[in-house]
C-alpha cells in the first residue's frame, strides 16, 4: 500500500484529533524514521520526547523481548521481580525516596495532584475538599477533564467542561503572582520548568528558585511537571536542575521507557508519597513487569550513553548554529539542551507550512502553538546530523 491509500483509511476510520504530517511511517533507528515509500527523515520530534534514547534502541528492544517470553501483566493484587528493582533504581537515580508508576503523563500529574491534595488535608490540616493548587498560564499537562481544567488554551478546552474545581491559575514566569495567589488552602504549585507543548517558554532566570522559595516559606508543595524535560531532554537530568531546584514532587513520563511502551511516574520523598495508603488509588497496568523492565532498560540507556550531557553540548552547538541562520521568518530561537523553540514572525504565515517544507527535505519536524517549530531530536544523535541538516533548515527558513 501506497502513503495516500494508508492516509485515506486513517482519515475514513479513525477519529481526527490530531493534524498529523502526511507521512507514513512503517520503521525507525536511532534519530531516523523510514515510510512506506522507503524514504528516510531525521526526527526531530522525538515522539513529544518520548525517544530521548533513539527509535528502537537495541538494549531497550532486548529487555523488551526477554521480559515479554516470561511475564507481562500482573496487576498489583500480586508483586512481580521488576517493580522493587525498578523502584530501587529509578531512587537511585533521581535521588527521590519513593516513586509510585502509571502509564500516561496525564495519569501521573493525576496522581500528582490526588497526593498533593491528600497532604493538604493530612499534613497541612486544609478543612476538607477545599485545597487549591496553583497552575500556570499556557500550561500543558495532558488532556483528562481534570487537566484541561486548568489549561488556558480554548482548543483544548471550549467544548469539554464542566471543569474539575480546585484550581488557580497565574501568569507563567512571574513569581510574585504565586506569591500572591496562596491562601492558607493552598496545597501546591504545579508547573513545567520549560512549557514544551505552550511553544518552547523557558521561564526568567531565577523563577524556579523564587517559587521553591515561596513553597517552602508558605508549606506548600511544589510540583514539576517533567515529563516533557525530564531525563536528559534539556541537558540536565531534570530542568529544574538548571536552578539547583528540587521540587517536592516531581512527575516524569514520555522518555522513561524510550518510546517502547507507556510508563509514567510521581517522584516524591517518604513523607508525601507515603501518604498513600492500600485501595486509594492505583491501576491495572501501572508497574507491570514489562513495564518495569523497559524502564529500567530506559534509563540505564541514558545514563551508560551519557544522554544528558549529550544533550547539554549538542543542544548549545544546536542552539548556536540555528541563531546564526538569517532568516526573515524567524523571531526568535531559544531552548535548553536538546529542546529547542525556533519561533516565526506573526507575518510568516504559521509554522505549519515550514514544518511540511522540512518534511519534503528530509526533517521531520512539528509546529507547537501555530509560530512555533520545535527541533527536539533523540539525544543520541551527533554533530555530524546537526550539521547535515542545518543548511537544509536554511533553506526552509529562507523559502518565500
Ligand atoms: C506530554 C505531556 C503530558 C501528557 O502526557 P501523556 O502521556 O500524553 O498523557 C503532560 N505534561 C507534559 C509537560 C507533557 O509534555
Amino acid at each position: 500500500m501506497k502513503t495516500q491509500e494508508y492516509i485515506a483509511l486513517e482519515e475514513q476510520y479513525g477519529a481526527h484529533n490530531y493534524h498529523p504530517l502526511d507521512v507514513v511511517i512503517t520503521r525507525g533507528e536511532g534519530v531516523w524514521v523510514y515510510d512506506v515509500d522507503g524514504r528516510k527523515y531525521l526526527d526531530c520530534l522525538s515522539a513529544y520526547s518520548a525517544v530521548n534514547q533513539g527509535h528502537i534502541h537495541p538494549k531497550i528492544l532486548a529487555a523488551l523481548v526477554e521480559q515479554a517470553g516470561k511475564i507481562t501483566l500482573t496487576s498489583r493484587a500480586f508483586r512481580n521481580d521488576q517493580l522493587p528493582l525498578f523502584y530501587k533504581e529509578l531512587s537511585e537515580l533521581t535521588g527521590y525516596e519513593m516513586s509510585l508508576p502509571m502509564n500516561s503523563g496525564a495519569e501521573a500529574v493525576e496522581t500528582a495532584l490526588k497526593i498533593a491534595r491528600k497532604w493538604a488535608y493530612q499534613v497541612k490540616k486544609v478543612p476538607r475538599h477545599q485545597a487549591e493548587i496553583i497552575t500556570c498560564t499556557g500550561n500543558f499537562h495532558g488532556r483528562t477533564i481534570t487537566t484541561i481544567s486548568f489549561s488556558t488554551e480554548p482548543l483544548y478546552r471550549d467544548d469539554f467542561g464542566p471543569f474539575t474545581p480546585g484550581f488557580v491559575t497565574v501568569p507563567y514566569g512571574d513569581a510574585n503572582a504565586i506569591a500572591k495567589a496562596i491562601t492558607p488552602n493552598t496545597a501546591a504549585v504545579f508547573l513545567e520548568p520549560i512549557q514544551g507543548e505552550g511553544g518552547v517558554i523557558i521561564p526568567p532566570k531565577g523563577y524556579l528558585k523564587k517559587v521553591a522559595e515561596i513553597c517552602k516559606k508558605d508549606n506548600v508543595l511544589f510540583i514539576a511537571d517533567e515529563i516533557q524535560t525530564g531525563l536528559g531532554r534539556t541537558g540536565k537530568l531534570f530542568a529544574a536542575q538548571h536552578e539547583d531546584v528540587r521540587p517536592d514532587v516531581t512527575v516524569i513520563g514520555k522518555a522513561l521507557a524510550g518510546g517502547f511502551y507507556p510508563v509514567s511516574a510521581v517522584l516524591a520523598d517518604k513523607e508525601v508519597l507515603g501518604l498513600f495508603t492500600p485501595g486509594e488509588h492505583g491501576s491495572t497496568f501501572g508497574g507491570n513487569p514489562l513495564a518495569a523492565a523497559i524502564a529500567r532498560a530506559a534509563l540505564k540507556v541514558i545514563v551508560e550513553e551519557n544522554l544528558i550531557l549529550r544533550s547539554a553540548e549538542l543542544g548549545e552547538y544546536f542552539i548556536e548554529q540555528l541563531s546564526e541562520i538569517p532568516s526573515p521568518h524567524v523571531k526568535e530561537v531559544r531552548g535548553k539542551g536538546l529542546l529547542i523553540g525556533v519561533e516565526l514572525n506573526e507575518k510568516a504565515g504559521g509554522a505549519r507550512r515550514f514544518c511540511e517544507a522540512l518534511q519534503n527535505k528530509s526533517i521531520l519536524a512539528k509546529e507547537t502553538h501555530e509560530r512555533v517549530i520545535r527541533f527536539a531530536p533523540p539525544l543520541v544523535i551527533d554533530k555530524e546530523t546537526i550539521d547535515w541538516a542545518l543548511p537544509l533548515i536554511r533553506d526552509v527558513l529562507n523559502m518565500e
